[in-house]
């Protein structure tokens, strides 16, 4: 029998996470039973609650319950790397705890690909409903600007609940690198992918964990780990002051063999330096995020460290 691999990364979720047992059983029992086996990789993310007691109770008393628990918060996509290294299953499918990707999606997600020869499937969702308007308008603008910034398609709205063939989970898992913006790793791998939308829906207990300005650190994860145009960006504002100042200072060269020399002009003088001084600090700024980037690659540190799982209880 063929096995499906339903990973779930949590983050403080004692309340969610016997909720989303619960529904998931019951989309197990009612569209699956006799077919398919399951398997549950719980990744427990360094919750500081009682989620880990809740997967351990789990893991004992269903062996289709296994359960990952790291030594600390590592982030979702650690998180969502450690359980695709652990599946086993031929199909494997990545969910939040918190039910806000329906389980009951999966039976369509994978008739689609057994029947209709897709690799993947993605979820986004069509309505922002239940979303600060801000950050609605934000996001927005992000997958705007990296579309056209990088050649890697991302979705707009495409949730990170996907049902992936093995043969996919291997390629995302042979990319080993330690900045990992999974959006943008599923679509780079390739392979032949179907979008099911869905209307968005909010979660059942707990919060996001996302703030305003820890989206903002993503989306420039995002755009350092999928383009490099804002280096282009930087060099061609270089170039473009460089010719602005040669042609000022002809200009002034001129005017002054013409008119002689009557100093003035300090303040617009001022505003130049300023000016010009600021563009050089960003462009830095663009630089080294590119470095740092680089630098933390290049330690190779591990990209998540495992405290116990169900095999230690
Ligand atoms: N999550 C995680 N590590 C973190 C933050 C979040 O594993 O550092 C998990 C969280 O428990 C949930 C999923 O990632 O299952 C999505 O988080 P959340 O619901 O806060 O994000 P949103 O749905 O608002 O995008
Ligand atoms: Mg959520």
């Amino acid at each position: 029998m063929e096995k499906i691999s339903v990973i779930v990364s949590c983050y403080n979720e004692e309340e969610s996470l016997p909720l989303f047992y619960e529904e998931m059983e019951r989309v197990r029992k009612a569209d699956f039973e006799n077919e398919t086996e399951f398997e549950y990789i719980f990744v427990n993310d360094g919750s500081k609650d009682k989620t880990l007691e809740v997967m351990k109770k789990l893991a004992k008393e269903d062996s289709k319950v296994r359960f990952i628990s790291f030594s600390r918060n590592f982030g979702k996509e650690s998180a969502m790397l450690a359980g695709l290294e652990a599946a086993e299953g031929d199909y494997i499918t990545l969910m939040d705890a918190d039910l806000q990707d329906p389980p009951a999606l999966l039976r369509e997600m994978y008739d689609t690909i057994k029947k209709e020869g897709y690799d993947q499937v993605g979820t986004r969702r069509v309505t922002r409903k239940g979303e600060p308007p801000i950050r609605s308008f934000f996001a927005r603008m992000f997958y705007k600007l990296i579309n056209k910034m990088s050649n890697v398609e991302m979705v707009d709205g495409a949730r990170d609940y996907r049902l992936m063939t093995r043969q996919v989970v291997d390629s995302i898992i042979s990319m080993k690198e330690y900045n990992r913006f999974s959006k943008g790793l599923f679509s780079f791998v390739g392979y032949k992918t179907k979008w099911l939308e869905y209307e968005n829906v909010e979660r059942v207990a707990g919060e996001t964990k996302w703030s305003f300005w820890k989206l903002f650190k993503y989306a420039i994860e995002g755009i350092t780990a999928f383009s490099t145009v804002p280096l282009v960006i930087s060099s061609v504002i270089g170039l473009l002051f460089c010719l602005i100042s040669f042609l000022l200072i002809i200009l002034i060269i001129i005017k002054t063999l013409v008119l002689g020399d009557p100093t003035s002009g300090w303040p617009s003088m001022i505003c130049i330096i300023f000016f010009v001084s600021g563009i050089q600090l960003f462009s830095l700024g663009v630089i080294g995020q590119y470095l740092a980037k680089t630098y933390l690659e290049i330690k190779q540190r591990p990209i998540y460290i495992i405290k116990e799982t169900e095999k230690d209880i």
